[in-house]
């Protein structure tokens, strides 16, 4: 009887092993490409497209993708949500109104999968391109009842402590504004308690040590499109997911790529490409880690779509994104720069831009010169980017309705260990859910 029950028990391990989909993942990495409604997406596969073949090649993004999900935040908020009230969704499996981080509709707080990986001994990761206490990271890490507490919510970052410890080991993003203040210099306190803090992309291939902060800008890091690596969220993440790694019990990882959002606020479509490109090339390089280490877990999904960004406008059946790969500037920077000329200097920028403007559109940016030179407020301030922006939209036909964020349900992705769980129509609240249920009992 002892030994049939052991074949038994035996066969029973070798099913299990030969469904290996069935088996719970060692290690989860949770994706949010922040405002990357299906337009998004969509748009990525054109702007990519080779022009020298008939075919449309697929993305990244076409390949892993497996259903779609709801965004709405708690009825007290309506339809539209933030990417507070998603973020806590998606890091809880709570609905909450907009602006809350890692609390309820009564302010209570909630748990995220990130405090939960960590008592299960797991290591825990945040890789993000915008400050590392935004709101979409902070929903992981923090509680608090607005997500503009920016310094409590930095605080909490280094107070909060679960079984005794710091609840994430690896940080990599933006944020000495809020990390170094006169009253509190967290990346001194961090060091004090062990940590390594490294401060430029450079000292990312020196990390070594298992739990490390590292900050590179003073809010969010650059535009893709003007920063010295136009992939930093690729790198960011091949470091951190070296050091975590390093765990037997595996690890939870969240890895934002914050500023497709950012582009889609300010309507600029070259900006949302760019932040497009890290992060196909990072979730690439992820395809190859889980085919090296089959027992992980990739989902990725938005928090809602912004801008409603549209390929093809103004009723004319077209969209050009062509011209956005000679861009070598965001209009931004082309801006600011410009900002500082008491002339318009129409070299430069046709430089930066990587194409000619016309006669008529210079004649559109010297008012706007004029009033982002005198202008006081911020709208001012802006009028020359705006109008930089403008010639882009018009010139590849992209259509925008807003700047703030809509309603549409977003895509869902997911590879690797038990992918299929994500399948078909969801709600963000069940991504959490899943996540929780993967991550397993204590
Ligand atoms: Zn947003």
């Amino acid at each position: 009887m002892k030994k049939v029950l052991s074949s038994l028990m035996l066969c029973a391990a070798f099913g299990a092993s030969a469904h290996q989909d069935t088996e719970q993942p060692k290690n989860i990495i949770m994706i949010v490409g922040d405002g990357m409604g299906p337009a998004y997406t969509a748009a990525y596969r054109y702007f990519k497209d080779n022009p020298d073949t008939q075919a449309v090649e697929q993305t990244v993004f076409d390949r892993i993708l497996v259903g779609r999900s709801t965004t709405y935040p708690a009825k007290v908020s309506g339809i539209v949500t933030d990417s507070a009230a998603s973020g806590t969704a998606l890091a809880t499996g709570y609905k909450s109104y907009n602006g809350a981080i890692g609390v309820d509709v009564n302010e209570t707080p909630v748990k995220s999968v990130m405090h939960y990986a960590k008592t299960l001994g797991k290591s825990t990761g945040l890789v993000v391109t915008s400050q590392i206490n935004h709101a979409t990271p902070a929903s992981y890490v923090a509680h608090a009842k607005s997500r503009r507490m920016y310094n409590e919510i930095a605080d909490q970052y280094f107070d909060i402590k679960i079984d005794g410890k710091h609840a994430v080991d690896v940080m990599l993003g933006g944020g000495w504004q809020y990390f170094i203040r006169d009253d509190r210099d967290l990346t001194k306190e961090f060091q004090q308690a062990g940590y390594q803090y490294i401060d430029s992309y450079s000292d990312l291939n020196t990390i070594n040590n298992n739990q490390v902060l590292g900050l590179f800008a003073d809010k969010g890091l650059p535009w893709a499109l003007d920063d010295t690596n136009r992939h930093r969220l690729k790198a960011m993440t091949v470091a951190a997911i070296d050091r975590l790694d390093n765990n037997d019990n595996g690890f939870f990882m969240l890895i934002e790529g914050s500023q497709i959002d950012w582009g889609g606020h300010a309507n600029d479509v070259a900006a949302a490409m760019t932040e497009m490109d890290d992060l196909a090339v990072t979730v690439e390089w992820l395809e190859g880690y889980v085919a090296n280490n089959p027992d992980t877990l990739v989902v990725m999904t938005a928090d809602h779509s912004t801008g409603g960004f549209t390929i093809g406008a103004n009723g004319e059946y077209a969209w050009r994104p062509q011209l956005i790969h000679s861009m070598k500037a965001s209009p931004e920077a082309i801006s600011k720069a410009q900002a500082k000329l008491e002339k318009l200097d129409t070299q430069a920028i046709n430089a930066q831009l990587g194409f000619e403007l016309t006669k008529q559109e210079i004649v559109l940016l010297l008012p706007a010169h004029k009033t982002t030179r005198d202008g006081s407020d911020r709208k001012a301030k802006r009028a020359l980017a705006t109008a930089l922006k403008t010639i882009i939209s018009a010139r590849t036909n992209t259509g925008w309705t807003t700047s703030g964020h809509t309603g549409v349900d977003v895509p869902v992705f997911a590879f690797g260990r038990q992918q299929s769980l994500f399948a078909g129509q969801i709600d963000n609240t069940d991504i959490a859910k899943k996540i929780f249920t993967l991550l397993g009992k204590k």
